[in-house]
């Protein structure tokens, strides 16, 4: 074997060894905290630090069909971590098992899931943000925006400071409505009742998975900046 063949096979084995590395020390702590016949949950803790001054949760696959978000927010969650030694981050994963790719029940599937593992879950620790993640058809509101369906004052301030510093649109409800959808009911509000802020976020679901996680990057960026200074 020649000099140079072999600087090239050690470099490979260091680059190999060096990713491993960075892939097994970035892994979250898993811990499944709800099952039944619809499907499950797993709650994975990504943070490094005993001393976190943030608090922010990330739930994705929610909605089962929705395929973008599902695979791209674990990922920015284990990132952010990793570069925020501050920030306690909490991604709990859905998993539907129940008609997951039928529209209607796989949705209500997932939202039943959440609401009885996610909510509970919450109001025990203490979070001071959480992100409901989704992926939208086109024409279901513009490019990558986050919504406060809950419209408590809190949630809204946050969304509206976020915004203003990102290239994200951002929906109100009308809240003199009433309101029709069932995840506001099963969930967002249960959510904010057991105290934490709550976002939706939509990726539109043609965009790329590299422009999803930096977009998605981004929003945790600035989310985590404002909560900071609260
Ligand atoms: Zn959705």
């Amino acid at each position: 074997m020649g000099k140079k063949t072999k600087t090239i096979i050690i470099s490979l084995i260091f680059i190999i060894v060096a990713i491993l590395g960075l892939f097994i020390f970035t892994e979250g702590n898993s811990e499944i905290i709800g099952e039944n016949n619809l499907g499950s949950v797993t709650k994975v803790n990504y943070t490094h630090s005993d001393n976190t001054t943030v608090k922010i949760a990330v739930v994705s696959g929610m909605h089962s069909r929705e395929k973008l978000h599902k695979f791209i927010l674990p990922l920015v969650c284990r990132f952010f971590a990793l570069t925020h030694k501050d920030v306690e981050l909490v991604n709990y994963c859905v998993k539907v098992t129940d008609s997951p790719e039928e529209f209607n029940r796989g949705r209500a599937n997932g939202e039943s899931l959440v609401h009885d593992y996610v909510v509970s879950d919450v109001g025990k620790s203490d979070l001071d943000l959480v992100i409901i993640g989704h992926d939208h058809e086109v024409g279901y509101g513009e490019g990558y925006y986050i919504a406060t369906p809950t419209m408590d004052n809190a949630s809204v301030e946050l969304a509206e400071e976020v915004t203003r510093d990102i290239d994200f649109n951002y929906y109100k409800r009308n809240k003199t409505k009433p309101t029709k959808s069932t995840s506001i009911t099963k969930v967002d509000n249960h959510i904010v009742k057991a105290g934490s802020l709550l976002f939706v976020y939509e990726i539109p679901e043609t965009d790329t998975k590299t422009i999803a996680f930096l977009q998605s990057y981004k929003l945790l960026e600035a989310s985590y900046a404002y909560l900071l200074n609260q």
